[in-house]
């Protein structure tokens, strides 16, 4: 099974695919998280994607799409994956399908103007990864870790608005271009996480 989710910054693509990952045995590939791992570790591509990341800009292409098929050759993607902000342009999706096929394509389709109030208010643990929202997390330490939660330096006003403009700009043309290859399915992101994962769970079948 290979899928990939689609949706804006903040539409929750992250908070679902921990769950697919888990109901269908499948990686979850995130390339902000696999960014954000590098950055952490001071490697040569963390130091090359900081800058971009910081401003909320696109890592170029060329970064992006070897990093990605390095992961995508690896033996546990064999039966499938679920890609999560990749891809992020046309360029990148058609990169992407010189090198592998995807079988469905899940758009989380959210209110663009809730978003800011969504991504504002997200905390993430900076060591399992788990992401929360001030309005339904009380105190500020992992459910799953224990660790002290943190804001992301991207999920900080003055570079959301960035991430969604070049939300609007690249990544959302590919709803339509995946439509017309008939593999897009949406689901309404703007109920709770559990319905929005039954609608997911439907559309895989
Ligand atoms: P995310 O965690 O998916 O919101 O990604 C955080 C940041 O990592 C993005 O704002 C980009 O700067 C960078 N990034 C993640 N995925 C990609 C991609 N496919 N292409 C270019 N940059 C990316």
């Amino acid at each position: 099974m290979k899928i990939l989710l689609l949706g804006a910054p903040g539409a929750g693509k992250g908070t679902q695919a921990s769950q697919i990952a888990v109901k269908y045995n499948i990686p979850h590939i995130s390339t902000g998280d696999i960014f954000r791992k590098n950055i952490k570790e001071g490697t040569p591509i963390g130091l090359k994607a900081k800058g971009y990341i910081d401003k909320g800009q696109l890592v170029p292409d060329e970064v992006t799409c070897e990093m990605v098929a390095d992961r995508l050759a690896q033996a546990d993607c064999a039966n499938g994956y679920l890609l999560d902000g990749f891809p992020r342009n046309l360029f990148q999706a058609e990169q992407l399908a010189k090198i592998s096929t995807l079988d469905t394509v899940i758009n989380i389709d959210v209110d663009l103007s809730a978003l800011e109030a969504r991504i504002t208010g997200r905390r993430v643990c900076p060591k399992c990864g788990e992401s929360y929202h001030v309005t339904t997390k009380t105190d500020d330490k992992c459910d799953k870790c224990g660790e002290t939660l943190i804001q992301r330096d991207d999920d900080k006003p003055a570079t959301v608005q960035s991430r969604l403009e070049v939300y609007k700009a690249q990544t959302e043309p590919l709803i339509a271009y995946y439509s017309e290859k008939g593999i897009l399915k949406t689901v309404d992101g703007m109920q709770s996480i559990a319905d929005v994962f039954g609608d997911i769970v439907k559309v895989l079948g």
